[in-house]
């Protein structure tokens, strides 16, 4: 018989200890970070997954490429060889180095964008909308309505909506809309995949009227591997020849080195027009740096170069996806309700769902961390009313997020299925006691991005 069991392709040279702790201890580290898992210590933490970015281990040729590193100011042999794999994965002309992807979004944004300006996006990543918004231009969500819908199962949950825009380019005038942007994978929900066609069809509408398309291509290569598995035609081609032709379609890129770069550090910017680069550059220079380092060591960029090459391999991102569904789907039997299907980077728990008898206003998502800390020492993220949530500035009532969401993010080669089995086992016993977790208030809060510092004291579930 065919051996199906998919393995960590890889074996551990370095390791780092973890720290179990007490039921007690975990008790008093989180009354005194009011909490709040952002501020934990995380030598307090067992199993982080508050993020996939920056998180990732290196690979033993990577620390090598550090040894590399050529930290000359000007035209350094690491820029080169930086250079060299981006022209060659990504194929664009001109790249700039930044320290991570948020550094790429301002210079292209200032570039490219002037206030009353429209840029539509299957979903922006928060920095990205921040970033327009900041040039005073609109960022504008297009995602497929099915993107929407938690429960629903589609195999590019990621799209966006062509028709939608198709209709929001008549409405506003092209000369309005600087640029449109594909987040591959989209992050919300999870890293819902986005397909070739639907990346062709926007390219389509584009060049239909004259408007240059950039890629946020942060998860680039856990997307092409889902286009491999799930869009027809692709199922025997190399990841690296998939990558090659999504870019093709696309005129530039952002991107967070911090995800799909395999590095702990980095990003870059990337295009084809010289006389957008040109300008670029200058941008750079004034708060990165030197075009040929932007912000980074040489060492930084051997890594950088070194691992978008890593991420391609085919092992890797069998294991890579295998094992975030691994977690979804045990999750899932148990009988927790989450985003389906799971993407590439985490798995979303529906914590509305999960704990219906704490009401939106006293924080279920926060509620459902604080037990999960307790329970076992994990650490995620909410993504609900905390995080989208606040005081109206008109009406000064609270208001809430539509959707109540706790983010499984998986750091890159770092825990072994024994760590998510043990995450699995946590999480049973969490879903065991779901009726007794009661609600959160908040004591202490600094908005905006109060998420980072607020702090919440416990209410009785009585109380709502
Ligand atoms: C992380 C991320 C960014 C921003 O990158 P940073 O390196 O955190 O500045 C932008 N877009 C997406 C989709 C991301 O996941």
């Amino acid at each position: 018989m065919p051996v199906t069991t998919i393995i960590e392709p890889f074996r551990i040279k370095s390791v780092e200890p973890i720290r179990m702790t007490t039921r007690p201890e975990r008790e008093r580290f989180l009354r005194e970070a009011g909490y709040n898992g952002f501020l934990l210590r995380a030598e307090d933490v067992l199993i982080d997954l508050l993020t996939d970015s920056g998180t990732g281990a290196m690979s033993a040729e990577q620390w090598a490429s550090i040894m590399r590193g050529d930290e000359s100011y000007a035209g350094a042999k690491s820029y080169y060889r930086f250079a060299d794999a981006i022209h060659e994965i990504f194929g664009f002309k001109h790249v700039l180095p930044t320290h991570q992807g948020r550094a790429a979004e301002r210079i292209l944004f200032t570039t490219m964008c002037k206030p009353g300006d429209v840029v539509p996006n299957n979903t922006h990543f928060d920095t990205t909308r921040a970033n327009i918004e900041h040039v005073g231009a609109q960022a504008v969500d297009l995602p497929i309505p099915e993107g929407r819908q938690p429960a629903t199962i589609h195999p590019f949950k990621g799209n966006m909506d062509v028709a939608a825009l198709e209709a929001l380019i008549g409405e506003v005038g092209r000369e309005r809309i600087p640029l449109v942007m594909l987040t591959i994978t989209n992050n919300s929900g999870g890293g819902q995949p986005v397909s070739m066609a639907n990346v062709r069809a926007v390219r389509a509408v584009c060049q239909r009227y004259g408007i240059p398309l950039y890629i946020d291509a942060c998860r680039f290569a856990e997307n092409c591997w889902f286009i491999r598995e799930r869009e027809e035609g692709y199922a025997e081609k190399p990841v690296a020849e998939i990558a090659r032709e999504l870019f093709s379609y696309a005129d530039g890129c952002t991107m967070s080195a911090k995800k799909d770069g395999l590095v702990n550090i980095g990003g870059f910017l990337a295009t084809n027009d010289e006389a957008l680069a040109r300008q670029e550059s200058r941008l750079l220079i004034l708060t990165e740096g030197f075009p040929t380092y932007g912000g980074l060591a040489g060492r930084d960029l051997e890594a950088m170069a070194t691992g978008l090459h890593e991420v391609l391999h085919e092992d890797y991102l069998r294991y890579r996806i295998a094992s975030t569904a691994y977690l979804g789907r045990h999750l899932a039997e148990i009988g927790i309700p989450i985003v389906q299907p799971p993407g590439g980077h985490a798995v979303y728990i529906d914590a509305a769902a999960l704990l219906p008898h704490v009401a939106p206003r006293m924080f279920p998502g926060q509620a459902l961390l604080a037990e999960m800390y307790l329970e076992g020492g994990i650490r995620a993220v909410e993504i609900g009313s905390v995080m989208f949530g606040g005081t109206d500035p008109q009406t000064g009532e609270e208001t809430t997020a539509p959707m109540e969401l706790v983010r499984l993010a998986i750091p890159r080669r770092v825990y072994t299925q024994s760590h998510i089995d043990y995450v699995i086992e946590v999480m049973a016993d969490v879903y065991a006691a779901r009726e007794r977790i009661g609600g959160l208030k908040i004591v202490w809060q600094a908005p905006p991005l109060r998420h980072f510092t607020a702090r919440f004291e416990p209410v009785a579930a009585a109380h709502a």
